[in-house]
């Protein structure tokens, strides 16, 4: 009767971590291996990687970890832990409920990634998380970016997500990861919006441990435009990363479609991985631009 979100490979890493004692008899010896993503991978489709951060560089925190590998998130939202249902798994873990509070259900598939593979045609999709907890998936239609979106529904149900926890008074952790760069003032001024967002939050007294973007391509019209968006970001002390979606897929990230990395053609995949590699040297680049201030950020870490 009572559900549990229990996964071995969970309490090991828990156990592991020292966060706290693992319950059963569950041993490192006893790990079961992780979900294995099966992808072909196409030789020479994968470029290199190894110097940009992983999820797990701007996830690493048990909370976010459990989320991650799908203690949370990976419920059905009908079945989600409430206050009266709590699962026992997490919230023992987590130490405070999740959320029911969410925009939608949606995975960044095949279709989200061909946005930006291929031609530039589809919008913009992103995927949202607050403290660990997936908010949604939100795509740019009917003329309104995917960040415009989010920010209007974040605003509608703020109130609900302070509610249930979700939002904290302080270092409340937001991250939102975008198929495409957000686009500047020469466009609908998303990273503008971004800005705006979290600085009316910030007045109404919420404070954010680091507001992360990890950004999977760049957004190339209006190049200065959009160049000079994730610069205001910067400043606004906003951390920017690429988003590596396949390493982030072949971590078993359950906020994304798994299948979607299968989905693609090997030359799209190609593609994916050069607009990652490109997105990289953006935000290089963005780095070497010599700002005083701007510089003691770079090697920040939790
Ligand atoms: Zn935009």
């Amino acid at each position: 009767m009572q559900k549990t979100f229990r996964d071995p490979d969970f309490d090991v890493a828990v156990q592991q971590r020292g966060v706290g004692p693992a319950p059963g008899k569950v041993t490192p010896t006893q790990r079961l291996p992780a979900p294995s993503v099966q992808r072909s991978s196409p030789a020479g489709a994968t470029g290199p990687r190894s110097q940009l951060p992983s999820l797990a560089d701007f996830t690493n925190d048990p909370w976010m970890d459990a989320a991650h590998r799908g203690v949370v998130p990976s419920a059905p939202v009908d079945d989600a832990p409430t206050a009266a249902n709590p699962a026992p798994g997490a919230v023992q873990f987590a130490k405070k409920k999740p959320s029911t509070t969410v925009a939608n259900k949606g995975k960044i598939g095949k279709t989200d990634l061909r946005g930006i593979v291929g031609k530039y045609q589809a919008g913009t999709t992103l995927m949202c998380t607050l403290n660990g907890v997936t908010i949604g998936k939100f795509s740019a239609t009917g003329g309104k970016h995917a960040e415009a979106r989010l920010i209007h529904w974040l605003n509608n149900n703020w109130d609900k997500l302070v509610e249930d926890g979700t939002v904290k008074q302080k270092d409340n952790r937001f991250v939102v990861r975008l198929t495409r760069s957000p686009c500047g003032a020469k466009d609908a001024d998303c990273g503008g919006k971004l800005r705006a967002f979290i600085k009316s939050k910030t007045d109404e007294g919420y404070g954010f441990r680091e507001p992360r973007i990890a950004i999977a391509s760049m957004y190339r019209k209006n190049l200065d435009s959009s160049r000079n968006s994730l610069r205001k970001l910067k400043s606004s002390g906003t951390k920017l990363e690429t988003w590596d979606i396949e390493q982030e897929m072949a971590d078993d990230a359950p906020h994304l479609n798994v299948d979607s990395i299968n989905g693609l053609s090997a030359e799209e995949l190609e593609e994916l991985n050069t607009k990652r590699d490109d997105m990289q040297m953006e935000l290089d680049e963005l780095d070497e631009e010599k700002s005083d201030d701007e510089k003691s950020d770079d090697d920040e870490n939790d």
